[in-house]
Parts: structure tokens; C-alpha cells; sequence
């Protein structure tokens, strides 16, 4: 698609009458042709950012940029920015064909241009057959397509989608994920995509940003994002089910250290027992990175089964460390299969120190690396 464009949320402070503030020195930008999905709580500001750069609200303070063009001052329809709601809303009472064309008529393009786009865009989004119906008889997804091709004969700098698959079943919304991903792509469409879910998020961002509390907490690619989470709300939030956390205190003595998670200690390599970390701290650890010991292995954590899972491919097992009560002495663990454990059972988890990731008093990461991918302090 021709003319399409980066886009720059600059200290963006939103303060709604009333006084809420939904959002707190937020900057974002998302290169042209790049999908940055948003990604947060309910009540994050996720909205509230994209209704700010499509010109629905103001911003209190800060700047927009579309292509290095401030924007605050310009109306709606003249920011060239296409919105993709969750709730379609189609014209009911127009065609496919009329859905498309309606807004080429609002800005009074020639009859031949429209009918050229609209070719374009059915051609594109496979609606060919479909463009004589009304949208009431269409499927979830179709008419999911047909919104879709209504923000794109617009040829618009930008996409702005707010939730736009929440409304499909979720085989159905896997499915219309993986086209639409192919389809933006294609496009090299700049996209501002907000979501709830994280696998969405995960699966279709070239970058994810997640908001908590009207801030951004961290902006990575999905990988890095799960890899070296910029904090402990980044860390519990990714992944599924997401990272144990959990309260530790480190000692570092020599050329290495020891861990000690309530009444139990493990030694700590040199370059884990990094002897600034010394005290209390949040330790984290993914479930793929704990394991059943062996019965007669003397390392290991003892931990007695409260729950499980079974998934068919891996079952989840929740287990409490022995000698802690404290919030984050439930460990989760992915094991591969069906293993069969009841309540009540004891195990012993072992996990390799070099996978724990720590995170100081404040929640930031310990870990050095992360300069690189947060670009919110
Ligand atoms: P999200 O999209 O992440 O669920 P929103 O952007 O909708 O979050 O909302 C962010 C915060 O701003 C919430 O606390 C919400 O209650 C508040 N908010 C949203 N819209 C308005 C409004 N028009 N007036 C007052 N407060 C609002």
C-alpha cells in the first residue's frame, strides 16, 4: 500500500475531566510498515491511547506525530489514520458493496475510482462473493473482513485497531489472526494493535508494548519480551501461565553465592551472586525452567503438590515450597504429558540458577541486557 507512515505518541499525559489520569509521560512510537501491539489490563489506557491519536479525545499534554508531522491540532479527518472497532459497525442496511464504497463517497471520489478501490480491496480480502450481501448475513469473520476493507480503501497513513477479533469465537479469532497478520504484512501497514490477550499480542507484534497503570512498562520484540522482562509486572503478565515469582534473599561468599527461599538454600553460581544483590530480592523463574528431580537426588526444592493441571500435551503442576507461607511460595511447573501427582504429594523441583531472573525492591529487572529493549526509563 502506498503512503503509509510512522507514528509518535511524545509524553503523552491524559487527564480526563473528572480527574482521572489515564495515562502518565507516555511515549511510543511505531516505525512505518511495523505492527506494535498494546497490550495491558482493562483500565490501563490502551483506548484512551489510540482514541488520543485518532483525534476522538485530546491529549492534555504531549505531542502526536504522524511521519514526523505534529498532529494535536488537526481534526479527525484530517489525521488519515483508519480505526477498527471490535463491534464492527457495518451499515446494516447496505451491501457489502455499500459498506466499502461509503466512505469514497464521503470524500466525493470519482465513480471509477471507487470502483477501482472497492475492486481492490474485495480482491484483497477475498469478499468478491460476498460484496451483494447485507451484513447480517455474513459470518463473524467475514464481516470482520468487511471492516477491515472499509479502513482500507481509505488508503490511510495508519491503522488503529481496538480489540477488532474480541468478538469472534476463539477458534474462529486464531484463525482471522494468522490472515490478518498476512494481510498487514503484505500491506506493510503501520499498525497500532490494542488487545487484552498476550498470545494475540505476542503472535501478531513485530514489537509488544505492555501498559499497566497508565504507564508503559516495557517495548520489545515478543521474544525479548519473554525473555528479559523489564519488571515483575512484565514477568507476571507474559506468558501462560506466566512466570513464578517469588521472594528470596542472596549471599554471595567467595567466587559464588547461595540463594535461600525460606527454610531451603541453593548454591549460586559467580556470576549469578552478584554481591550488589545481597538482601532480599524478587526472584523469577519460567514453569519450562523448573523439573522433578530425581527421587534420590540430594538438590532439589521440596515442595508438596497443591494442584494439577492436565493439558493432554503437558501438565501444569502447582507446588508449595517447603518453609514458606508468604504470597509466592506456589511454584508452577510445565511438565511434558500426562504425569499423575495428588494433592498432598511431595517432589522435589530442580532448576538451573542460570534461568532465575531477579528483580529489586522497585519490581525492575536486575539483570543486566535489558537496556536495550526498554525504552520506557
Ligand atoms: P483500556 O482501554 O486499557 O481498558 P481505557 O483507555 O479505556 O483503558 O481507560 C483508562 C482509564 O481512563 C480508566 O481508568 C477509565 O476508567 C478512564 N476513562 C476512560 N474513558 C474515560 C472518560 N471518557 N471519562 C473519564 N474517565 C475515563
Amino acid at each position: 500500500m502506498a503512503d503509509m507512515a510512522s507514528i509518535a505518541f511524545e509524553q503523552i499525559d491524559k487527564i480526563y475531566p473528572g480527574g482521572t489520569q489515564a495515562l502518565f509521560a507516555l511515549s511510543l512510537s511505531v516505525a512505518d510498515g511495523e505492527l506494535v501491539a498494546l497490550v495491558g489490563p482493562s483500565g490501563c489506557g490502551k483506548s484512551t491511547l489510540l482514541r488520543l491519536l485518532a483525534g476522538l479525545d485530546q491529549a492534555t499534554r504531549g505531542g502526536l506525530w504522524i511521519n514526523g508531522e505534529l498532529i494535536n491540532h488537526l481534526p479527525p479527518q484530517q489525521r488519515n489514520v483508519a480505526m477498527v472497532f471490535q463491534d464492527y459497525a457495518l451499515y446494516p442496511h447496505m451491501t457489502v458493496r455499500g459498506n466499502l464504497e461509503f466512505p469514497l463517497k464521503m470524500r466525493k471520489l470519482p465513480r471509477t475510482e471507487i470502483a477501482r478501490q472497492v475492486a481492490w480491496a474485495a480482491e484483497l480480502l477475498s469478499l468478491g462473493a460476498l460484496l451483494d450481501r447485507f451484513p447480517k448475513q455474513l459470518s463473524g469473520g467475514q464481516r470482520q473482513r468487511v471492516a477491515m476493507g472499509r479502513a482500507l480503501v481509505r488508503q490511510p497513513a495508519a491503522f488503529l485497531m481496538d480489540e477488532p477479533l474480541s468478538n469472534l469465537d476463539s477458534r474462529l479469532r486464531v484463525q482471522i489472526r494468522s490472515e490478518l497478520s498476512e494481510l498487514l504484512d503484505r500491506l506493510g501497514a503501520t499498525t497500532l494493535y490494542v488487545t487484552h490477550d498476550q498470545s494475540e499480542a505476542m503472535t501478531l507484534g513485530d514489537r509488544v508494548a505492555v501498559m499497566d497503570q497508565g504507564r508503559l512498562q516495557q517495548i520489545a520484540p515478543p521474544q525479548a519480551l519473554y525473555e528479559r522482562p523489564a519488571n515483575t509486572f512484565v514477568a507476571g503478565f507474559i506468558g501462560n501461565p506466566p512466570m513464578n515469582l517469588f521472594p528470596v534473599r542472596v549471599t554471595s561468599a567467595g567466587d559464588g553465592g547461595q540463594l535461600r527461599l525460606g527454610e531451603q538454600t541453593m548454591p549460586l553460581p559467580a556470576p549469578m551472586a552478584d554481591r550488589q544483590w545481597d538482601g532480599l530480592l524478587t526472584a523469577g523463574l519460567r514453569p519450562e525452567h523448573l523439573h522433578l528431580a530425581n527421587a534420590e537426588a540430594h538438590n532439589g526444592l521440596h515442595a508438596k503438590v497443591s494442584a494439577t493441571e492436565y493439558l493432554g500435551h503437558e501438565t501444569l503442576l502447582y507446588a508449595r515450597m517447603s518453609g514458606m507461607d508468604a504470597p509466592g511460595s506456589t511454584l508452577v511447573t510445565r511438565l511434558p504429558g500426562i504425569q499423575i501427582f495428588h494433592p498432598g504429594d511431595t517432589v522435589r523441583l530442580s532448576l538451573d540458577p542460570m534461568q532465575l531472573h531477579f528483580f529489586g525492591g522497585d519490581g525492575a529487572a536486575l539483570d543486566h541486557g535489558n537496556a536495550d529493549t526498554c525504552s520506557c526509563r
